[in-house]
């Protein structure tokens, strides 16, 4: 049933040639070169390794370029079976039967890839195309550069045209796609400049790193979220496709300290269970002095442009590095939020240890296990009343800031029930 529809398709398809309906155009212009005994070179490659495709012998061929008496014989025998007259000269009929393969992307034949990737490598000087019969990214990158030198459909696929403007065009060179490879230091600056990756070829990345103040370049990967790296400075990179490659940065303090894998609750239970925080020198054991990155003024003047500077702040053990990445993230907000200067004190307003009571109370404040900290006091006052909002200012805290606080598992002040402590951030209260 199958043969006879498809004989009948057939006879359909030569009947509407014959009749030079319209539509059947395309089939009836192109035009192809005549390959006959003696001719040799690369379309006579092209030719041998589709006769060994269609297998109507009388022996395989072997792949010589040379049209002599085994390649006549096959196409006699071809000709017999799918283009009569059986001539033994290749013409547009018998080139037009010989190249009537369907064909996917996906799914290939190996020998007329192998004739397409001739044809690329020899022909036209695509030198990354490999002659292995297998359809990958480079042969298919390789068969859009062809299309778009010849001016034709560019989608990777060789159709009846592709086929026509491999057999039929010029030896000539044409130039492989290329890709542009961007990187993005991902907050932190010196990234290297674009690269351009040439399809085929494998790209040697940049050896530039760039830097991070208490941060660890790890190398590239292709997410700015990514926790491992992909890529690596100066290493290679193969694959067709543009890409942006983003710095993946670990803190120093997570990657020296070993509680920086615990949970939640084991930071909590560290920081509570089984510790003296009686009086201060004994609170004091259990604390760590970390530096962290902050934006500031110049003397309070917001009518200058930020600066970078750094604040000393003690703080427990067990958040110590939770708490330098999330001042690093607030840190790198793209609105630069800006820390008050004391003068009064002399510091930069980001307090974490203080061995106080609770305002109002008996009871230790968080501050005093160095699992609180404190911004920008002067703007974000305490209240009691617990819709209290600061009026604004440059210093109030924004909900970027706040939000950096929640991601890491940290409370804040400003959502307290019974109270509003708006400088107030703390971890396990
Ligand atoms: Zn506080």
């Amino acid at each position: 049933m199958k043969t006879i529809k498809k004989s009948a398709s057939l006879i359909l398809a030569l009947a509407l040639l014959l009749t030079a309906i319209p539509f059947a155009v395309s089939a009836a212009t192109l035009t192809w070169p005549t390959l006959q005994s003696g001719s040799s070179g690369a379309n006579v490659y092209a030719l041998q390794y589709l006769l060994n495709y269609w297998g109507y012998g009388p022996t395989t061929l072997a792949l010589d370029g040379s049209f002599g008496t085994n390649t006549t014989n096959a196409v006699k025998n071809f000709q017999t079976k799918k283009a009569p007259p059986s001539d033994g000269v290749v013409g547009s009929v018998t080139w037009t039967a010989l190249t009537n393969i369907s064909q996917s992307t996906s799914s290939y034949s190996d020998n007329p890839t192998k004739a397409i990737q001739y044809l690329l490598k020899n022909k036209y000087s695509m030198s990354a195309v490999d002659v292995d019969g297998s359809f990958g990214s480079t042969t298919k990158d390789a068969v859009t550069a062809f299309q778009k030198k010849m001016g034709i459909t560019q989608d990777g696929v060789v159709g009846p045209n592709t086929w026509n403007n491999l057999i039929s065009a010029s030896a000539q060179v044409v130039s492989p796609l290329t890709y542009t490879i961007s990187y993005n230091a991902n907050g932190g600056s010196g990234a290297p400049a674009s690269q351009t990756k040439t399809s085929g070829f494998t790209l040697t990345l940049s050896s530039t790193k760039p830097t991070m103040t208490n941060y660890t370049f790890l190398g590239w990967a292709t997410s700015s979220t990514a926790a491992s790296a992909t890529y690596q400075a100066g290493g290679s990179y193969t694959a067709n496709a543009a890409a942006t490659l983003y710095a993946v940065w670990q803190s120093n303090s997570t990657s020296s300290k070993p509680y920086a894998n615990w949970t939640r609750q084991q930071k909590i239970d560290h920081i509570r269970s089984g510790k003296d925080y009686s009086t201060q020198a004994k609170a004091e054991q259990q604390l760590t002095t970390v530096t962290v990155n902050i934006w500031t003024y110049p003397n309070n003047d917001t009518s200058k442009a930020k600066v970078s500077a750094t604040r000393n702040v003690r703080i427990n053990k067990a958040i110590s590095a939770d708490f330098v990445n999330i001042m690093q993230e607030v840190y790198n907000l793209p609105e630069k939020f800006p820390i008050y200067y004391y003068s009064g004190g002399g510091y930069y307003q980001v307090e974490g240890f203080s061995y106080r009571a609770v305002t109002g109370g008996t009871s230790l404040s968080y501050h005093a296990y160095g699992a609180a900290v404190d911004l920008n006091a002067e703007y974000n006052p305490y209240s009691s009343n617990a819709s209290y909002v600061p009026s604004n200012s440059v210093y109030k805290i924004t909900t970027n800031v706040a939000n950096i606080f929640k991601a890491h598992g940290w409370s804040w002040g400003g959502n307290f029930s019974s109270c509003s402590d708006w400088m107030h951030f703390s971890f396990g209260e």
